[in-house]
Protein backbone atom coordinates (compact mmCIF):
# COMPACT_ATOMS: atom_id res chain seq x y z
CA UNK A 1 0.00 0.00 0.00
CA UNK A 2 0.92 3.36 -0.95
CA UNK A 3 1.75 5.84 2.17
CA UNK A 4 -1.05 8.37 2.28
CA UNK A 5 1.21 11.95 2.76
CA UNK A 6 -0.45 15.30 2.46
CA UNK A 7 0.79 18.91 2.71
CA UNK A 8 0.32 20.05 6.48
CA UNK A 9 -0.05 23.96 6.98
CA UNK A 10 1.78 23.95 10.01
CA UNK A 11 5.22 22.28 9.18
CA UNK A 12 4.74 23.62 5.30
CA UNK A 13 5.44 20.36 4.33
CA UNK A 14 3.98 17.68 2.40
CA UNK A 15 4.31 14.72 5.52
CA UNK A 16 2.77 11.35 5.80
CA UNK A 17 -0.59 11.22 7.55
CA UNK A 18 0.06 9.83 11.47
CA UNK A 19 -2.68 8.20 13.11
CA UNK A 20 -2.23 7.86 16.84
CA UNK A 21 -3.94 4.08 16.71
CA UNK A 22 -2.84 2.45 13.81
CA UNK A 23 -5.23 2.08 11.11
CA UNK A 24 -7.53 4.40 12.54
CA UNK A 25 -7.88 8.21 11.71
CA UNK A 26 -9.42 10.56 13.74
CA UNK A 27 -10.21 13.29 11.67
CA UNK A 28 -12.13 16.70 11.99
CA UNK A 29 -13.48 19.19 9.33
CA UNK A 30 -15.29 22.60 9.91
CA UNK A 31 -18.94 22.38 8.50
CA UNK A 32 -20.75 25.90 7.46
CA UNK A 33 -22.38 27.83 9.50
CA UNK A 34 -26.28 27.76 7.96
CA UNK A 35 -27.62 30.90 7.36
CA UNK A 36 -27.85 30.26 3.64
CA UNK A 37 -27.50 28.01 1.24
CA UNK A 38 -24.30 26.19 0.57
CA UNK A 39 -22.13 27.89 -2.54
CA UNK A 40 -20.31 25.81 -4.65
CA UNK A 41 -16.97 26.63 -3.19
CA UNK A 42 -18.32 25.90 0.33
CA UNK A 43 -18.19 22.14 -1.24
CA UNK A 44 -14.60 22.55 -2.92
CA UNK A 45 -13.79 21.86 0.76
CA UNK A 46 -15.78 19.65 2.03
CA UNK A 47 -15.59 17.59 -1.17
CA UNK A 48 -11.64 17.51 -0.31
CA UNK A 49 -12.39 16.26 2.96
CA UNK A 50 -14.45 13.87 1.39
CA UNK A 51 -11.67 12.51 -0.54
CA UNK A 52 -9.53 12.20 2.67
CA UNK A 53 -12.06 9.59 4.31
CA UNK A 54 -12.36 8.11 0.95
CA UNK A 55 -8.60 7.78 0.31
CA UNK A 56 -7.87 6.69 4.21
CA UNK A 57 -10.85 3.98 3.40
CA UNK A 58 -8.82 2.85 0.48
CA UNK A 59 -6.21 1.79 2.34
CA UNK A 60 -7.84 -0.31 4.36
CA UNK A 61 -8.26 2.10 7.52
CA UNK A 62 -10.79 3.27 10.30
CA UNK A 63 -12.11 7.34 10.02
CA UNK A 64 -13.99 8.41 12.60
CA UNK A 65 -14.73 11.32 11.08
CA UNK A 66 -16.57 14.73 12.19
CA UNK A 67 -18.03 17.65 10.75
CA UNK A 68 -19.79 20.16 12.48
CA UNK A 69 -22.95 22.40 11.52
CA UNK A 70 -22.28 25.89 13.51
CA UNK A 71 -26.02 26.95 14.16
CA UNK A 72 -25.27 29.67 16.08
CA UNK A 73 -24.33 32.36 14.02
CA UNK A 74 -20.99 33.86 14.35
CA UNK A 75 -20.23 37.62 13.49
CA UNK A 76 -19.94 39.48 10.02
CA UNK A 77 -17.10 39.94 11.11
CA UNK A 78 -15.64 37.52 12.82
CA UNK A 79 -11.78 37.56 11.76
CA UNK A 80 -11.31 40.33 14.36
CA UNK A 81 -10.81 39.10 18.01
CA UNK A 82 -13.89 41.00 19.52
CA UNK A 83 -16.25 39.24 17.06
CA UNK A 84 -17.79 42.45 16.25
CA UNK A 85 -20.38 43.49 13.44
CA UNK A 86 -24.06 41.45 13.24
CA UNK A 87 -25.04 38.00 14.02
CA UNK A 88 -25.18 36.40 10.55
CA UNK A 89 -28.01 34.31 11.18
CA UNK A 90 -30.01 37.37 12.30
CA UNK A 91 -28.88 39.04 9.86
CA UNK A 92 -30.18 36.58 7.39
CA UNK A 93 -33.86 36.23 9.37
CA UNK A 94 -34.42 40.18 8.57
CA UNK A 95 -33.59 40.04 5.00
CA UNK A 96 -36.02 38.86 2.26
CA UNK A 97 -35.45 35.66 2.42
CA UNK A 98 -35.92 35.30 5.85
CA UNK A 99 -39.75 36.32 5.84
CA UNK A 100 -40.22 32.70 4.90
CA UNK A 101 -39.21 31.24 8.58
CA UNK A 102 -40.76 31.66 11.84
CA UNK A 103 -37.27 32.79 13.73
CA UNK A 104 -33.96 32.15 14.22
CA UNK A 105 -33.87 28.28 14.65
CA UNK A 106 -36.74 27.60 12.13
CA UNK A 107 -34.24 29.51 9.84
CA UNK A 108 -31.08 27.62 11.59
CA UNK A 109 -32.84 23.85 10.73
CA UNK A 110 -34.02 24.88 7.33
CA UNK A 111 -30.33 25.53 6.00
CA UNK A 112 -28.86 22.62 7.64
CA UNK A 113 -31.26 20.55 6.26
CA UNK A 114 -30.86 21.92 2.72
CA UNK A 115 -26.60 21.55 3.41
CA UNK A 116 -27.40 18.11 4.30
CA UNK A 117 -29.13 17.38 1.02
CA UNK A 118 -26.82 18.92 -1.18
CA UNK A 119 -24.35 16.77 0.85
CA UNK A 120 -25.96 13.49 -0.31
CA UNK A 121 -26.48 14.97 -4.02
CA UNK A 122 -22.86 15.33 -3.91
CA UNK A 123 -22.23 11.88 -3.17
CA UNK A 124 -19.99 12.70 0.29
CA UNK A 125 -19.72 9.94 2.75
CA UNK A 126 -21.49 10.70 5.92
CA UNK A 127 -19.79 11.33 8.48
CA UNK A 128 -19.47 9.41 11.83
CA UNK A 129 -21.07 12.26 13.84
CA UNK A 130 -22.01 15.62 12.43
CA UNK A 131 -22.49 17.60 15.37
CA UNK A 132 -24.15 21.02 15.99
CA UNK A 133 -23.07 23.77 18.18
CA UNK A 134 -26.48 24.58 19.41
CA UNK A 135 -26.40 21.00 20.90
CA UNK A 136 -23.22 21.31 22.64
CA UNK A 137 -24.09 24.25 24.78
CA UNK A 138 -22.62 22.65 28.22
CA UNK A 139 -19.26 21.29 26.67
CA UNK A 140 -18.31 24.92 25.58
CA UNK A 141 -19.46 26.66 28.91
CA UNK A 142 -17.33 23.69 30.53
CA UNK A 143 -14.75 24.28 28.34
CA UNK A 144 -14.50 28.14 28.92
CA UNK A 145 -14.99 27.84 32.68
CA UNK A 146 -11.82 25.53 32.53
CA UNK A 147 -9.79 27.92 30.69
CA UNK A 148 -10.75 30.58 33.63
CA UNK A 149 -9.79 28.62 36.31
CA UNK A 150 -6.20 28.12 34.59
CA UNK A 151 -5.73 31.79 34.12
CA UNK A 152 -6.03 31.44 30.15
CA UNK A 153 -9.10 33.62 29.91
CA UNK A 154 -10.91 36.55 31.86
CA UNK A 155 -14.14 37.91 32.25
CA UNK A 156 -15.34 41.89 31.48
CA UNK A 157 -18.60 43.36 31.43
CA UNK A 158 -19.25 42.49 27.89
CA UNK A 159 -17.57 38.88 27.46
CA UNK A 160 -15.22 36.24 28.47
CA UNK A 161 -11.47 36.90 25.87
CA UNK A 162 -9.22 34.20 25.97
CA UNK A 163 -5.97 35.78 27.10
CA UNK A 164 -3.48 35.37 23.94
CA UNK A 165 -0.14 35.86 26.30
CA UNK A 166 -1.17 32.86 28.47
CA UNK A 167 -0.19 30.79 25.33
CA UNK A 168 3.58 31.08 24.16
CA UNK A 169 2.80 28.93 20.93
CA UNK A 170 -0.23 31.39 19.24
CA UNK A 171 1.24 32.25 16.07
CA UNK A 172 2.46 28.23 15.42
CA UNK A 173 0.01 27.34 12.30
CA UNK A 174 -0.37 30.97 10.44
CA UNK A 175 2.54 32.04 11.41
CA UNK A 176 1.59 35.17 13.03
CA UNK A 177 3.55 35.14 16.20
CA UNK A 178 4.87 38.79 16.55
CA UNK A 179 3.02 41.57 17.98
CA UNK A 180 3.14 43.32 14.54
CA UNK A 181 2.07 40.70 12.45
CA UNK A 182 -1.02 40.15 15.30
CA UNK A 183 -1.68 43.47 15.82
CA UNK A 184 -2.27 43.34 11.29
CA UNK A 185 -4.15 39.83 11.88
CA UNK A 186 -6.79 41.20 14.09
CA UNK A 187 -7.01 44.66 12.08
CA UNK A 188 -6.48 46.23 15.60
CA UNK A 189 -9.99 46.54 16.37
CA UNK A 190 -10.69 46.79 19.83
CA UNK A 191 -14.24 46.99 20.95
CA UNK A 192 -14.25 46.85 24.45
CA UNK A 193 -11.87 48.97 26.66
CA UNK A 194 -11.62 45.97 29.50
CA UNK A 195 -10.08 43.92 26.83
CA UNK A 196 -6.42 43.32 28.36
CA UNK A 197 -4.96 43.03 25.09
CA UNK A 198 -6.17 43.83 21.11
CA UNK A 199 -5.11 40.31 20.28
CA UNK A 200 -8.16 38.86 22.71
CA UNK A 201 -10.38 36.77 21.48
CA UNK A 202 -14.33 36.12 22.08
CA UNK A 203 -14.96 33.09 24.07
CA UNK A 204 -18.52 34.52 25.16
CA UNK A 205 -20.53 37.29 24.65
CA UNK A 206 -22.63 38.89 26.81
CA UNK A 207 -25.86 39.83 25.48
CA UNK A 208 -29.75 39.31 26.67
CA UNK A 209 -31.12 40.44 23.58
CA UNK A 210 -29.34 38.41 21.36
CA UNK A 211 -31.98 36.11 19.45
CA UNK A 212 -30.27 33.16 20.75
CA UNK A 213 -28.71 33.09 24.00
CA UNK A 214 -28.12 30.84 26.75
CA UNK A 215 -27.81 30.81 30.32
CA UNK A 216 -23.84 30.70 31.49
CA UNK A 217 -21.94 31.67 34.76
CA UNK A 218 -21.16 34.67 33.05
CA UNK A 219 -24.61 35.71 32.52
CA UNK A 220 -27.35 35.17 29.41
CA UNK A 221 -25.05 35.44 25.95
CA UNK A 222 -23.70 33.61 23.27
CA UNK A 223 -20.29 31.93 22.06
CA UNK A 224 -17.78 32.93 20.56
CA UNK A 225 -16.89 31.40 17.56
CA UNK A 226 -13.80 29.33 17.89
CA UNK A 227 -14.93 27.67 20.99
CA UNK A 228 -17.38 25.22 19.10
CA UNK A 229 -14.89 23.38 17.46
CA UNK A 230 -12.37 22.87 20.72
CA UNK A 231 -15.15 21.51 22.45
CA UNK A 232 -17.20 19.28 19.97
CA UNK A 233 -13.84 17.61 18.45
CA UNK A 234 -12.98 16.54 22.18
CA UNK A 235 -16.08 15.44 22.96
CA UNK A 236 -16.20 12.82 19.61
CA UNK A 237 -12.31 12.35 18.89
CA UNK A 238 -10.48 13.11 22.41
CA UNK A 239 -7.88 15.54 23.16
CA UNK A 240 -5.42 14.97 20.14
CA UNK A 241 -6.42 14.70 16.54
CA UNK A 242 -4.73 13.50 14.00
CA UNK A 243 -6.03 15.33 10.82
CA UNK A 244 -8.11 18.51 10.95
CA UNK A 245 -9.06 20.02 7.50
CA UNK A 246 -10.83 23.74 6.50
CA UNK A 247 -10.81 26.46 4.10
CA UNK A 248 -7.74 28.41 3.43
CA UNK A 249 -9.58 31.51 5.05
CA UNK A 250 -9.62 29.11 8.69
CA UNK A 251 -6.01 29.44 9.32
CA UNK A 252 -6.08 32.55 11.05
CA UNK A 253 -7.84 33.17 13.64
CA UNK A 254 -10.38 30.32 13.49
CA UNK A 255 -7.79 27.55 13.64
CA UNK A 256 -5.22 29.66 15.37
CA UNK A 257 -8.03 30.02 18.14
CA UNK A 258 -9.02 26.43 18.59
CA UNK A 259 -5.05 25.56 19.58
CA UNK A 260 -4.60 27.68 21.89
CA UNK A 261 -8.00 26.93 23.33
CA UNK A 262 -7.41 23.28 23.20
CA UNK A 263 -3.83 22.88 24.14
CA UNK A 264 -4.38 25.63 27.09
CA UNK A 265 -6.85 23.27 28.15
CA UNK A 266 -6.00 19.54 27.71
CA UNK A 267 -2.12 20.55 28.01
CA UNK A 268 -1.92 18.05 24.91
CA UNK A 269 -1.49 18.48 21.55
CA UNK A 270 -4.36 19.79 19.73
CA UNK A 271 -3.64 18.07 16.08
CA UNK A 272 -0.92 16.52 14.23
CA UNK A 273 -1.54 17.28 10.77
CA UNK A 274 -3.68 20.24 9.33
CA UNK A 275 -4.80 20.54 5.98
CA UNK A 276 -6.45 23.69 4.07
CA UNK A 277 -7.94 23.78 0.77
CA UNK A 278 -7.30 26.82 -1.86
CA UNK A 279 -10.47 29.22 -2.46
CA UNK A 280 -12.56 28.13 -5.85
CA UNK A 281 -12.85 31.21 -7.77
CA UNK A 282 -15.28 31.42 -10.59
CA UNK A 283 -14.67 33.11 -14.27
CA UNK A 284 -11.51 33.59 -12.98
CA UNK A 285 -12.43 35.82 -10.35
CA UNK A 286 -13.53 35.82 -6.25
CA UNK A 287 -16.64 34.66 -5.94
CA UNK A 288 -19.67 37.19 -4.87
CA UNK A 289 -23.23 37.78 -5.22
CA UNK A 290 -22.71 41.40 -6.24
CA UNK A 291 -20.39 40.02 -9.15
CA UNK A 292 -23.16 37.73 -10.42
CA UNK A 293 -21.22 34.44 -10.46
CA UNK A 294 -22.29 33.32 -7.18
CA UNK A 295 -23.15 29.92 -7.51
CA UNK A 296 -25.31 27.45 -4.82
CA UNK A 297 -24.76 23.54 -5.38
CA UNK A 298 -29.31 23.58 -5.81
CA UNK A 299 -28.87 26.96 -8.35
CA UNK A 300 -27.08 24.43 -10.80
CA UNK A 301 -28.79 21.25 -10.29
CA UNK A 302 -31.78 23.14 -10.51
CA UNK A 303 -30.87 24.06 -13.93
CA UNK A 304 -30.36 20.63 -15.08
CA UNK A 305 -26.50 20.06 -14.32
CA UNK A 306 -25.89 16.62 -13.02
CA UNK A 307 -24.67 16.29 -9.84
CA UNK A 308 -21.29 13.72 -10.53
CA UNK A 309 -20.68 15.82 -13.28
CA UNK A 310 -20.48 18.99 -10.23
CA UNK A 311 -18.17 16.50 -7.82
CA UNK A 312 -16.26 15.91 -10.63
CA UNK A 313 -15.60 19.84 -11.72
CA UNK A 314 -15.56 21.09 -8.16
CA UNK A 315 -12.46 18.24 -7.04
CA UNK A 316 -10.36 18.64 -10.94
CA UNK A 317 -7.87 20.95 -9.76
CA UNK A 318 -5.84 19.28 -6.26
CA UNK A 319 -7.41 21.06 -3.27
CA UNK A 320 -4.04 23.13 -2.30
CA UNK A 321 -3.71 24.71 -6.14
CA UNK A 322 -6.07 27.68 -6.79
CA UNK A 323 -9.05 25.96 -8.40
CA UNK A 324 -11.51 27.88 -11.43
CA UNK A 325 -15.07 27.13 -11.86
CA UNK A 326 -16.16 27.68 -15.26
CA UNK A 327 -19.72 26.38 -16.83
CA UNK A 328 -16.90 25.02 -19.40
CA UNK A 329 -15.38 22.99 -16.87
CA UNK A 330 -18.77 21.84 -15.98
CA UNK A 331 -19.54 20.54 -19.78
CA UNK A 332 -15.74 18.76 -19.61
CA UNK A 333 -16.45 17.15 -16.25
CA UNK A 334 -19.98 15.85 -17.82
CA UNK A 335 -18.30 14.19 -20.68
CA UNK A 336 -16.04 12.60 -18.37
CA UNK A 337 -19.39 11.03 -16.48
CA UNK A 338 -20.60 10.04 -19.39
CA UNK A 339 -17.94 7.80 -20.10
CA UNK A 340 -18.10 5.68 -16.95
CA UNK A 341 -21.96 5.25 -17.55
CA UNK A 342 -21.03 4.02 -21.20
CA UNK A 343 -18.94 1.46 -19.32
CA UNK A 344 -21.03 0.40 -16.96
CA UNK A 345 -24.20 0.57 -19.47
CA UNK A 346 -21.45 -2.33 -21.15
CA UNK A 347 -21.26 -3.87 -18.23
CA UNK A 348 -24.80 -4.61 -17.84
CA UNK A 349 -25.41 -5.55 -21.62
CA UNK A 350 -23.12 -8.48 -20.62
CA UNK A 351 -24.94 -9.47 -18.25
CA UNK A 352 -22.98 -8.61 -15.11
CA UNK A 353 -25.08 -8.07 -12.61
CA UNK A 354 -24.80 -4.69 -10.38
CA UNK A 355 -24.22 -6.53 -7.60
CA UNK A 356 -21.36 -8.40 -8.82
CA UNK A 357 -17.68 -7.83 -7.22
CA UNK A 358 -15.58 -8.25 -10.94
CA UNK A 359 -12.01 -9.40 -10.73
CA UNK A 360 -9.65 -7.28 -12.51
CA UNK A 361 -6.94 -8.46 -15.31
CA UNK A 362 -3.45 -7.03 -14.59
CA UNK A 363 -3.94 -3.79 -16.95
CA UNK A 364 -7.00 -2.73 -14.99
CA UNK A 365 -5.32 -3.31 -11.54
CA UNK A 366 -2.02 -1.61 -12.58
CA UNK A 367 -3.90 1.54 -13.39
CA UNK A 368 -6.75 1.70 -10.47
CA UNK A 369 -3.12 1.02 -8.49
CA UNK A 370 -1.79 4.67 -10.07
CA UNK A 371 -5.24 6.30 -9.29
CA UNK A 372 -4.36 5.25 -5.57
CA UNK A 373 -1.26 6.01 -5.27
CA UNK A 374 -1.90 9.83 -6.97
CA UNK A 375 -4.65 9.92 -4.07
CA UNK A 376 -2.11 9.53 -1.83
CA UNK A 377 0.27 11.90 -3.14
CA UNK A 378 -1.61 14.88 -1.62
CA UNK A 379 -4.73 14.28 -3.08
CA UNK A 380 -3.53 14.64 -6.44
CA UNK A 381 -7.20 14.43 -8.24
CA UNK A 382 -5.74 15.51 -11.77
CA UNK A 383 -3.50 12.73 -11.74
CA UNK A 384 -6.46 10.26 -10.99
CA UNK A 385 -9.37 11.53 -12.75
CA UNK A 386 -6.63 11.08 -15.36
CA UNK A 387 -6.24 7.64 -14.36
CA UNK A 388 -10.26 7.35 -13.95
CA UNK A 389 -10.54 7.95 -17.88
CA UNK A 390 -7.53 5.64 -18.99
CA UNK A 391 -8.82 2.87 -17.23
CA UNK A 392 -12.71 3.68 -18.61
CA UNK A 393 -10.85 4.05 -22.00
CA UNK A 394 -9.77 0.08 -21.87
CA UNK A 395 -13.30 -0.82 -21.69
CA UNK A 396 -14.79 1.71 -24.37
CA UNK A 397 -12.30 0.53 -27.39
CA UNK A 398 -14.67 -2.82 -28.56
CA UNK A 399 -18.22 -2.33 -28.63
CA UNK A 400 -19.07 -5.34 -26.60
CA UNK A 401 -17.32 -6.68 -23.87
CA UNK A 402 -16.65 -10.40 -23.12
CA UNK A 403 -17.37 -11.84 -19.71
CA UNK A 404 -14.19 -11.46 -18.25
CA UNK A 405 -13.52 -7.96 -19.77
CA UNK A 406 -16.79 -6.68 -17.94
CA UNK A 407 -16.08 -8.45 -14.85
CA UNK A 408 -12.87 -6.42 -14.83
CA UNK A 409 -14.88 -2.78 -15.49
CA UNK A 410 -16.82 -4.04 -12.95
CA UNK A 411 -14.10 -4.26 -10.30
CA UNK A 412 -12.90 -0.82 -11.58
CA UNK A 413 -15.95 1.10 -11.66
CA UNK A 414 -16.70 -0.11 -8.41
CA UNK A 415 -13.29 0.39 -6.84
CA UNK A 416 -13.18 4.08 -8.73
CA UNK A 417 -16.53 5.08 -7.20
CA UNK A 418 -15.28 3.97 -3.70
CA UNK A 419 -12.21 6.38 -4.36
CA UNK A 420 -13.77 8.96 -6.11
CA UNK A 421 -17.92 8.95 -5.75
CA UNK A 422 -18.18 10.58 -9.17
CA UNK A 423 -18.99 6.90 -11.06
CA UNK A 424 -22.25 5.69 -9.05
CA UNK A 425 -24.40 8.55 -8.93
CA UNK A 426 -27.46 6.47 -9.24
CA UNK A 427 -28.32 6.89 -5.17
CA UNK A 428 -28.09 10.97 -5.45
CA UNK A 429 -30.15 10.59 -8.83
CA UNK A 430 -33.67 9.42 -6.92
CA UNK A 431 -33.09 12.73 -5.12
CA UNK A 432 -33.65 14.83 -8.00
CA UNK A 433 -37.30 15.26 -8.65
CA UNK A 434 -38.74 13.42 -10.77
CA UNK A 435 -40.15 16.54 -13.27
CA UNK A 436 -43.64 16.92 -14.22
CA UNK A 437 -44.78 18.53 -17.50
CA UNK A 438 -48.43 19.67 -18.23
CA UNK A 439 -49.49 17.83 -14.91
CA UNK A 440 -48.06 14.61 -15.45
CA UNK A 441 -45.08 13.25 -14.10
CA UNK A 442 -42.67 11.87 -17.03
CA UNK A 443 -42.47 8.19 -16.04
CA UNK A 444 -45.71 8.08 -16.93
CA UNK A 445 -45.06 10.25 -20.20
CA UNK A 446 -42.78 7.74 -21.14
CA UNK A 447 -44.36 4.98 -20.40
CA UNK A 448 -47.26 6.04 -22.73
CA UNK A 449 -44.93 6.60 -25.29
CA UNK A 450 -43.56 3.14 -25.31
CA UNK A 451 -47.22 2.40 -25.49
CA UNK A 452 -47.84 4.27 -28.23
CA UNK A 453 -44.60 3.40 -30.20
CA UNK A 454 -45.64 -0.10 -29.61
CA UNK A 455 -49.38 0.03 -31.00
CA UNK A 456 -47.38 1.70 -33.99
CA UNK A 457 -48.70 5.59 -33.56
CA UNK A 458 -45.80 7.15 -34.32
CA UNK A 459 -47.66 10.36 -34.10
CA UNK A 460 -48.38 10.08 -30.57
CA UNK A 461 -45.38 9.09 -29.71
CA UNK A 462 -43.41 11.87 -31.50
CA UNK A 463 -46.22 14.43 -29.71
CA UNK A 464 -45.00 13.41 -26.33
CA UNK A 465 -41.59 13.42 -26.94
CA UNK A 466 -42.18 17.43 -28.41
CA UNK A 467 -43.73 18.32 -25.41
CA UNK A 468 -41.17 17.06 -23.12
CA UNK A 469 -38.66 18.42 -25.08
CA UNK A 470 -40.42 21.39 -25.14
CA UNK A 471 -40.72 21.23 -21.20
CA UNK A 472 -36.59 21.29 -21.34
CA UNK A 473 -36.16 17.27 -20.76
CA UNK A 474 -34.65 15.08 -23.53
CA UNK A 475 -35.46 11.94 -23.81
CA UNK A 476 -32.61 9.09 -24.68
CA UNK A 477 -33.94 5.52 -26.01
CA UNK A 478 -31.16 2.74 -24.87
CA UNK A 479 -30.74 -1.10 -24.24
CA UNK A 480 -32.80 -0.52 -20.54
CA UNK A 481 -35.34 1.18 -22.01
CA UNK A 482 -36.15 5.69 -22.52
CA UNK A 483 -34.18 7.70 -19.75
CA UNK A 484 -34.67 11.47 -19.43
CA UNK A 485 -32.90 13.88 -18.46
CA UNK A 486 -32.93 17.55 -18.18
CA UNK A 487 -31.74 19.80 -20.84
CA UNK A 488 -28.46 22.01 -19.24
CA UNK A 489 -29.38 25.52 -19.87
P1 LIG B 1 -18.58 28.91 6.16
O1 LIG B 1 -19.98 28.42 6.05
O2 LIG B 1 -18.38 30.31 5.68
O3 LIG B 1 -18.04 28.70 7.56
O4 LIG B 1 -17.70 28.00 5.18
C1 LIG B 1 -17.69 26.59 5.22
C2 LIG B 1 -16.37 26.06 4.66
O5 LIG B 1 -16.22 26.44 3.28
C3 LIG B 1 -15.13 26.60 5.37
O6 LIG B 1 -14.18 25.56 5.52
C4 LIG B 1 -14.63 27.67 4.43
O7 LIG B 1 -13.25 27.87 4.58
C5 LIG B 1 -14.94 27.03 3.09
N1 LIG B 1 -15.04 28.00 1.97
C6 LIG B 1 -15.70 29.20 1.94
N2 LIG B 1 -15.59 29.79 0.72
C7 LIG B 1 -14.83 28.95 -0.04
C8 LIG B 1 -14.34 28.99 -1.40
N3 LIG B 1 -14.62 29.99 -2.24
N4 LIG B 1 -13.58 27.94 -1.83
C9 LIG B 1 -13.29 26.90 -1.01
N5 LIG B 1 -13.73 26.80 0.27
C10 LIG B 1 -14.48 27.81 0.76
ZN1 LIG C 1 -14.07 24.99 13.24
Amino acid sequence: MPTFRLYDTQSRSVKPVETQEPGHLKFYCCGPTVYSYAHIGNFRTFIASDLVVRTATALGWRVTYVSNITDVGHMTQDDVADAGGEDKMEKALKSKEGDAFANIWDLARHYADAFEDDWNRLNLQQPTVRPRATEHMREQIVAIQGLIEEGHAYETPTGVYFRVSSFDEYGKLSGNRDQDSLMRAVRAVVQDDNKEHPADFALWKKDDKHLMQWFSPWGWGFPGWHIECSAMSRTYLGDTLDLHAGGEDLVFPHHECEIAQSECLTHSPFCGHWMHVRFLQVDGEKMAKSAGNFYTVRDLLEKGHDPMALRLSLMSTPYGKPANFTMQSLKDAMSTIERFREVEKRVRAAGISESADGEPDTETQRVYDEMLEAMCDDLNTSVAIAKAIEGARLFLRDSDLTTSQAQSAQWFLRKTDALLGVVGGTATESLVEEPVVEGRPISALIQERAEAKASRDFAQADAIRQMVDSAGIELRDGPNGTEWRRKVT
